[in-house]
């Protein structure tokens, strides 16, 4: 059996205002593998996320990372958070919330700079990210003025080039056109296969069995109502019914292999 990199144990998380988000989760996930987090809206995908980021903290039950107890204390540790941050990376659903800096070459190089690596590292890093992810054309280009789709490859290139062990997407192929989302699929796969831990958040069935090998469902009321391999998961029409992942007439929603 493969390693447990991240091991959530019955975690309920309430937001201030009182709303609850996550309600007795139990999951974890394994070193190497892709995971599909399927949802309907608010049924609390982003804020598992986020909890497995080490931005939010549950308010009961446990979450361990990497062999360790991840909490508001353990990541008030300077050294703790700085490991923490190295390994894990979060590509937002709103780039815009990730895109800062003047020029894209400085938005790539952001994160090895803050790592303390030195200059010639963070060029290499930089410029390797850039020819990855075909972005030589844009390096000075400021990345606020960037099209949707040019502003998510851009953040998804300023978290590679931190080079984590896993990368956390949240609906990354929301808002971007047909090509773009063909190559954000080819990139989780091929980022997978260089043995990346993957997790993404999406309510598109289309592309789960091509980003995932396992899925998880949350329900409505914020619990997790299956864990299973996509072709089990997406074959059991009554789960996704009632999770609301599609509708009554589903013929327009159903995956086209099913
Ligand atoms: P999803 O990503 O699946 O759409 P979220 O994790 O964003 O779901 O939200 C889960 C629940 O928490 C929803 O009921 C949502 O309204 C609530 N929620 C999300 N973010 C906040 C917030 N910042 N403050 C208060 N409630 C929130
Ligand atoms: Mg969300």
């Amino acid at each position: 059996m493969a390693e447990i990199l991240f091991q959530l144990k019955n975690v309920t998380y309430h937001y201030p205002s009182g709303e609850t988000a996550l309600e007795g989760i139990d999951l974890s996930i394994y070193k190497g593998e892709k995971v599909a987090l399927l949802g309907a809206n608010g049924s609390g995908k982003s804020t598992l996320l986020k909890i497995l980021d080490g931005l939010l903290f549950p308010q009961s039950g446990s979450l361990i990372a990497f062999g360790e107890r991840v909490s508001e204390q353990t990541m008030g540790n300077e050294e703790f958070s700085f490991a923490f941050r190295r390994r894990v990376g979060f590509v937002f659903q709103n780039s815009e919330a990730q895109l800062f800096n003047s020029s894209v070459w400085d938005e790539i190089a952001f994160g090895p700079v803050q790592l303390g690596l030195a200059r010639e590292e963070v060029e290499s890093r930089v410029e390797g990210v850039i020819t990855m992810l075909g972005l030589d054309h844009l390096r000075n280009r400021p990345p606020f003025k960037l099209s949707g789709g040019e502003k998510k490859k851009v953040a998804i290139a300023s978290v590679l080039s931190i080079n984590p062990d896993v990368l956390l997407f949240d609906e990354p192929t929301s808002g971007l056109d047909p090509r773009t989302q063909r190559w954000l699929v080819n990139l989780i796969r091929t980022l997978n296969a260089a043995e990346k831990t993957i997790i993404t958040a999406t309510h598109d069935l289309e592309i789960v069995d091509q980003i995932a090998d396992r899925a998880v469902v949350l329900d409505e009321d914020h619990r997790l109502a299956a864990v299973g391999t996509v072709d089990e998961v997406l074959g059991n029409l009554e789960l996704l019914l009632r999770v609301n992942l599609i509708d009554e007439d589903r013929s327009s929603t159903v995956p086209r292999h099913f």
